[in-house]
């Protein structure tokens, strides 16, 4: 192809999607290069058999652990990348987060920006992917410069009930921040009918804020934007200096046969083991150890959430649809008589059982008396997760075939267990105890944790030097002019709660550098609220 663009972006998820949403309105011409297609919209989206049990929409992709061991990493290719399949869950890390962090296993380190530097691009996140939610109940957030553009949704009975347990209890409950598109009487435009398809699920009726449905279809009716799908970058060239990204190596349909493209600026977006792969394969004389890799951090620091998802069964009925309505950080940040932290709880997606008889096919046997259906009738499904930390050893690299391997030792783990036991005296307050728990597979894998690369992150951090990071503040390789990352390779440290909305409002960030760097205006892009009317205080739908 002869056409050059102004920004090349590779990947159409949480990051890239975004960052080509902020841009475009510019007028800037933008190329989207995505190695899926799109998801199709089909029956199979809700089968819990086709989505968790035969895994439909997981890339046939083999990576190999760090004993050389193959297996099947659970991630999706496809327009609006892992956000397709997310819970859209949208939380925004904690301040404490931005800052350094005494763990048992380690620091956890200080990002180089503060919480308050960049709560005006949460913000902005929050509008865009039309979260529900309520500011000011969860006594660990930050400042918050504008309320949710949407009431927080209501808990069904059941999760009202374990909510209003926890509060007397003296915890500290709060609504969840969920991204979705409801279909209230009062909002025609939205489909949303707060079925259980949320988390691990495509959703049907695209009423799921994803990278797809919020920033990618809105833009590709504009004459300056360009999907590609099919389209991997394999690699990227530079000028013999190495300092600039003159061509990005496409290759469409897996034949080897290559395409290249051209732009002024090039945004890598492919998701944390992937941009640093592209990285990897991009060794040059001017860059031998991989493009923007003299620090040899690419691919180090690898994270993903030291994470367990669990089912617990009561006497009580739990015919709960929606249920991912409620968190609590009690046990966020350091404590009484404990000076480290230990993560967060919150709902997630309701068992059925269909999907738990991909967890646990001897489940019946484990709970006489009820059948799988009983049972998935009485689950009230969590999900804890404690923070693990970026360990230089955590590492992707890839082989001379091009194969990503994964090299991972988990952190925290007397964290995540005593998080487990905090939780279990919650499960004892809120009259569940007694009964039985079943640890989930759900979007990790419970026989090969590493396969579980939901929440990757830290492959090409940001930081001011150098020496010990990829990018700089602003998401720019460090030793290139017009390189940047745009996904969560940046990200220093995690946090415990999940990592999209942080991706998010980076890539609204460093889309509005672009944007400033290109001497356009971004008025109109990703900072323009998208709700039709605001409500400033909690409500009930
Ligand atoms: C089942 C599931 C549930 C989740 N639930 C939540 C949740 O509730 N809340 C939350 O905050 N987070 C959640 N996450 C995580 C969240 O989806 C990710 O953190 C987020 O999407 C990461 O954004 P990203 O831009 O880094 O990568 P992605 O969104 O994955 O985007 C990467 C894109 O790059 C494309 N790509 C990859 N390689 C190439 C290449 N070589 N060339 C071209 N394109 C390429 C991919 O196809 C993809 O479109 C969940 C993830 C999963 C899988």
């Amino acid at each position: 192809m002869a056409e050059e663009f102004d920004v090349i972006v590779v990947g159409t998820g949480a990051g890239g999607g975004t960052l080509a949403h902020t841009i475009a309105p510019s007028g800037k011409r933008i190329l989207l290069l995505e190695r899926g297609t799109y998801l199709s919209k089909e029956l199979d989206n809700w089968d819990p058999g086709e989505v968790f049990v035969d895994g439909k929409y997981i890339s046939p992709d083999t990576w190999y652990d760090g004993d050389g061991t193959p297996f099947q990493p659970q991630i999706h290719y496809f327009v609006g990348g892992a956000t397709k399949m997310y819970g859209a869950a949208l939380y925004r890390l904690r301040p404490a987060d931005f800052g350094e962090l005494k763990h048992l296993d380690g620091i956890s380190p200080d990002w180089p920006v503060t919480y308050d530097d960049f709560e005006p691009w949460y913000t902005k996140a929050e509008w865009l992917y039309q979260v529900h939610g309520s500011h000011g109940e969860d006594p660990t957030e930050g400042r918050w410069s504008r309320q949710y553009p949407w009431p927080a949704v209501s808990h069904a009975p059941r999760i009202q009930q374990i909510s209003d347990s926890l509060a007397q209890g003296g915890y500290h409950p709060f609504h969840a921040p969920c991204g979705i598109l409801l279909n209230e009487a009062d909002r025609p435009a939205s489909t949303c009918i707060r079925c259980a398809w949320c988390d691990g699920y495509p959703c049907m009726v695209h009423a799921k804020a994803d990278a797809e449905v919020i920033a990618v279809r809105p833009i590709l009716g504009l004459p300056n934007v360009t999907l590609l799908r099919n389209a991997e970058v394999t690699r990227l060239q530079t000028d013999p200096g190495g300092h600039t990204v003159t061509g990005v190596v496409v290759d469409r349909g897996g034949d080897g046969k290559e395409e290249i493209y051209r732009a002024d600026i090039i945004v890598l977006a492919a998701g944390a083991a992937n941009t640093a792969k592209i990285l990897l394969r991009s060794a040059s004389d001017a860059h031998p150890a991989g493009l923007a890799n003299g620090s040899d951090q690419v691919g180090r620091n690898y994270m993903f959430h030291n994470s367990k998802a669990v089912a617990a069964f009561g006497e009580h009925d739990n015919d709960t649809v929606y249920q991912k309505t409620l968190a609590i950080n009690d046990f966020y940040l350091p404590g009484i008589g404990r000076e480290w932290p230990l993560g967060n709880i919150q709902m997630l997606g309701k068992s059925n059982a269909g999907a738990m008889k991909g967890e646990e096919p001897h489940l019946t046997k484990l709970i006489p008396g009820w059948s799988l259906d009983e049972a998935a009738h009485h689950a009230v499904d969590f999900w804890l997760t404690t923070e693990d930390l970026p360990k230089p050893d955590n590492r992707v690299t890839v082989d001379s075939d091009g194969n990503i391997h994964l090299d991972y030792s988990d952190s925290n783990e007397s964290e995540a267990a005593d998080l487990y036991g905090e939780f279990r005296k919650i499960l004892n307050h809120v009259g569940l105890a007694k009964h039985h728990v079943l640890h989930k597979n759900f979007f990790m894998s419970m026989n090969i944790p590493i396969a579980g690369v939901a929440h990757q992150a830290g492959t090409a951090r940001f930081g001011t030097d150098p020496a010990t990071s990829v990018l700089d503040v602003n998401c720019k390789a460090h030793e290139l002019d017009n390189l940047y990352v745009a996904d969560t390779s940046f990200f220093p440290s995690i946090g415990a709660v999940n990592p999209a909305l942080t991706a998010i409002a980076n890539a609204i960030r460093v889309g509005e550098h672009i944007a400033g760097r290109l001497g356009v205006s971004t008025a109109t892009g990703a900072s323009a609220p998208a709700p039709r009317t605001e409500h400033p205080t909690h409500g009930e739908l």
